[in-house]
């Protein structure tokens, strides 16, 4: 048809007066998006720059595109785009140790299509924000929350996909768990409400003894690229790592328990709180966690050398 109506939302929340204006296209700010990447580029202690997997990222969004009838940019096209944008920001990327340059892929329908279908048009961006470090004075251990309402994902829906709206359903959890102070939500899976998912951008381990077990992927979390490293670095130091469904129980009967993702790293969880009862674990210097972010980071950040061959040079 000829007209639309658009009524813009100022920051402070108002709709002010609306207008009918021509159907065209409109302006968007890349930030919103469809199905989307994270990744970050490092600088090291002699200013040269690197990416930490970035062709994981790739095949990522690759199986995320498939499951949302989406076509993708290859692997080398991909790694290609953020290597450009990173070397193109990099008066922005921080100095060593100071926090990294988090890029963005992002890939979006961005054709006219009003039935339920795929888009005609797609269009790929990359965009990039420098970013401190997660833990801006030494590491503080999370504090979580068992989330018992709200679920993630379910079977057979597209949770394992990095998509916009797999971030809709936790928005209400998580700002509920911050403003009773945790800093973040452990979600459990959708049908028996026993076993553990992950928590709103990171995915979880819990230790016992020599055995470090995380919740298997199987389609309703994000199969993490920091999740999958951990797992490599751990084996690595003679640990028994186990993908299986993982009891609520067994988390508040853990020695340790920990989070990994781009953002985070790894970061040890402090306590967890599941109904009344709310558990400690073990997060100083000493701990596994400790020392399996030491060699993340270190690797990431260039402080220890990448025997695995784990970094993708800038420049
Ligand atoms: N789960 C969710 C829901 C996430 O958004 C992220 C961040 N991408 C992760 C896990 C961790 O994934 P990665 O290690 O690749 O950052």
């Amino acid at each position: 048809a000829d007209y639309m109506y658009v009524m813009k939302c100022s920051k402070d929340g108002e709709f002010t007066q609306g207008e009918l204006s021509r159907f065209g296209n409109i302006q968007l700010s890349p930030s919103a998006g469809a199905i989307y990447e994270g990744t970050k580029a490092y600088r090291k202690e002699n200013g040269k720059l690197h990416l930490f997997r970035p062709d994981h990222n790739a095949v990522r969004m690759q199986l995320g595109a498939e499951r949302m009838l989406m076509p993708s940019p290859s692997v080398d096209q991909f790694v290609d785009a953020v290597k450009q944008t990173a070397f193109a920001n990099k008066r922005w990327v921080p100095p060593s140790g100071k926090g990294s340059l988090y890029i963005r892929p992002l890939l979006m329908g961005s054709g006219p299509v009003l039935g339920l279908g795929p888009s005609r048009e797609y269009t790929f961006i990359v965009y990039a924000s420098p970013v401190g470090n997660y833990f801006k004075e030494g590491i503080a251990a999370l504090n979580l929350y068992v989330e018992e309402e709200y679920v993630r994902a379910a079977p057979g829906g597209a949770g394992g996909v990095k998509s916009i709206t797999n971030y809709a359903p936790v928005l209400k959890a998580l700002s509920r768990a911050k403003s009773r102070g945790f800093s973040d939500v452990l979600y459990l899976d959708s049908v028996k409400k026993k076993y553990l998912e992950e928590a709103s951008s990171c995915n979880v381990f819990v230790i016992k003894g020599r055995t470090i077990s995380t919740p298997a992927t199987n389609g309703t979390i994000l199969e993490g690229i920091t999740r999958k490293s951990v797992m490599e670095i751990a084996s690595d130091q003679g640990y028994e790592v186990v993908e299986k469904a993982v009891h609520v129980d067994e988390v508040m009967d853990a020695d340790e328990v920990f989070c990994t993702g781009t953002a985070v790293g790894v970061a040890p969880v402090g306590t967890i709180t599941y109904q009344d009862k709310r558990v400690e674990y073990e997060t100083g210097d000493e701990s596994v966690c400790q020392k399996l972010r030491s060699v993340l980071v270190g690797i990431q950040t260039g402080l220890i050398e990448d025997t695995k061959g784990w970094v993708t040079c800038i420049n």
